[in-house]
């Protein structure tokens, strides 16, 4: 046998074996990496693709009445099959794990042994199983949110995503900062249901009212004299008082009068607050040509009538927000949302504090203590554009540390890209059809789908019929 023919023979052998074993290498890391199709009850399902959510409503009676609602246009697609009420109000689209309102993540697949022998249909949508509540689903898998917000926040979205739809103002509110929402989930569980937080931004996607803060000193000083029957109530000394400040006393003497002049208003009697608000009407109904505020004071007493919020209303600015405008809510900060629909993301938590325009609890002196009393007009952001997605998508950073948003409007035909995040992120598409990619899967999406991204998921995403619209709340891309 000759040296020659030996080589030949061990080439010949080891090239397809190594080839054999380079295939298996690389089945064996992708496995690994995608972490293999799992079967669940029965079900298989990959765990770390994007996750589908079904996702909670709130029919709260401000919320907008069936198909004129944003929330309902979006919850009746994300719930496909469910048959729902157009008579009602839906308020409020919650995204995220709060125990409120739980999101649950979707199951597809094929079921290896059941009566329908093959696949099973839930809320009429074929192979769809609504699987754990995604806040059980990621203490499951932890490493969906990746390491730096687990050593922050622990295995908890640290965020909260809704859309709202506004017929008529939601209550004259605050939420309280970590330190009093502490105490106060302490001192009474059932109405302040949890310990944290909850700084908020609204996004409009409609025209949007909001009464935000208080007006400032010129302002408040106009009012007193503007309108007699506030004057009347609150008396000549607390008047005089306001009316003799002028900005060089200081921020904390004009504080102290307004806090001083607003928890008189909100602590009257319902009898007084009913009486002075006759005058009011009844002289504003007179009025030729009323002004912003006077119309607005008006709309509140319809929605309202005698309720103490409508008088507060002439303390705080009132401010409209144009579709792709938005405002942050710091703690201890009034505010009250008076109609439209917005895209909201907050920390995570349902703490609110209310003290006017509501049937719900009210806690006048809770609400008068907290407040920072903060004058002026509220900054208005306008969104950045993100590096690297072809100018598709604007950025709202607030300045909190558990959430931004995004906007991502792809017209048709179009694509760009989600650069990866060190967090996790929620996808709401609020228009169209397309699909979005991950280095291994492929998801189409449409209106009302609700997507979970792990950390580090780099993403494509392409319209593939109208205008594709997308929203992304995530944990604020400055603090990670
Ligand atoms: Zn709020």
């Amino acid at each position: 046998m000759s040296t020659e023919f030996v080589d030949d023979v061990s080439y010949l052998t080891l090239l397809p074996i190594s080839l054999i074993f380079v295939v298996i290498c690389l089945f064996s890391l992708l496995k690994k990496k995608s972490k293999a199709i799992m079967a669940v009850n029965g079900v298989f399902w990959n765990e770390e693709k994007l996750q589908r959510l079904k996702c909670s409503v709130k029919n709260y009676d401000w919320g907008k009445i069936g198909s004129d609602s944003e929330v309902y246009r979006l919850y009746s697609a994300n719930s496909e099959g469910n048959k729902l009420d157009p008579h009602k109000p839906y308020a409020e689209f919650w995204m995220g794990t709060h125990e409120s309102g739980s999101s649950h993540v979707v199951k597809k697949g094929k079921v290896l042994a059941n009566g329908n022998n093959g696949f099973v249909v839930l809320n009429g949508r074929c192979g769809d199983l609504q699987g754990d509540t995604l806040k059980s689903w990621i203490e499951k898998n932890p490493n969906v949110l990746g390491q730096k917000v687990v050593e922050k926040w622990g295995y908890e979205l640290p965020f909260l995503f809704k859309v709202l739809s506004v017929a008529k103002t939601l209550s004259i509110q605050a939420h309280p900062c970590k330190e009093l929402a502490e105490k106060l989930h302490i001192k009474d569980p059932s109405v302040y249901k949890d310990d944290n937080h909850k700084p908020e931004m609204a996004l409009a996607i409609t025209k949007f009212e909001i009464l935000c803060g208080f007006v400032g000193l010129e302002d408040l000083q106009k009012i007193l004299k503007g309108v007699p029957e506030i004057s009347q109530l609150v008396g000549a000394a607390v008047v005089d008082q306001v009316l003799n400040i002028n900005a060089e006393d200081g921020e904390d003497a004009v504080k102290a009068a307004l806090k001083q002049l607003f928890t008189l208003i909100m602590s009257a009697s319902e009898n007084v607050i009913a009486e002075v608000l006759l005058q009011l009407i009844s002289r504003l109904k007179k009025k030729d040509e009323l002004t912003a505020e006077e119309k607005l004071v008006l709309r509140l007493e319809k929605e309202y009538p005698g309720d103490v919020g409508v008088l507060a209303a002439f303390l705080m600015n009132f401010v409209t927000l144009n579709p792709g405008e938005a405002l942050c809510l710091g703690a201890n900060e009034l505010h009250a949302y008076v109609s439209g629909d917005c895209i909201e993301c907050m920390a995570t938590s349902d703490n609110v504090v209310r003290a006017g325009l509501t049937p719900k609890k009210r806690d006048v002196k809770t609400l008068c203590e907290m407040l920072t009393y903060k004058q002026g007009r509220p900054n208005i952001l306008r969104g950045f554009k993100v590096e690297g997605t072809n100018g598709r998508t604007r950025r709202y950073r607030p300045p909190f540390e558990e959430f931004e948003v995004d906007h991502c409007d792809l017209p048709e035909g179009t694509s760009t890209q989600f650069p990866a995040m060190a967090g996790p992120s929620l996808f709401l598409v609020t228009e169209g059809t397309g699909f979005v990619r991950t280095s291994f899967s492929m998801e189409k999406i449409r209106v009302g789908d609700v997507l979970f991204a792990p950390a580090n998921t780099k993403l494509g995403v392409e319209s593939s019929g109208k205008r594709l619209q997308l929203y992304r709340a995530g944990v604020n891309s400055k603090f990670l």
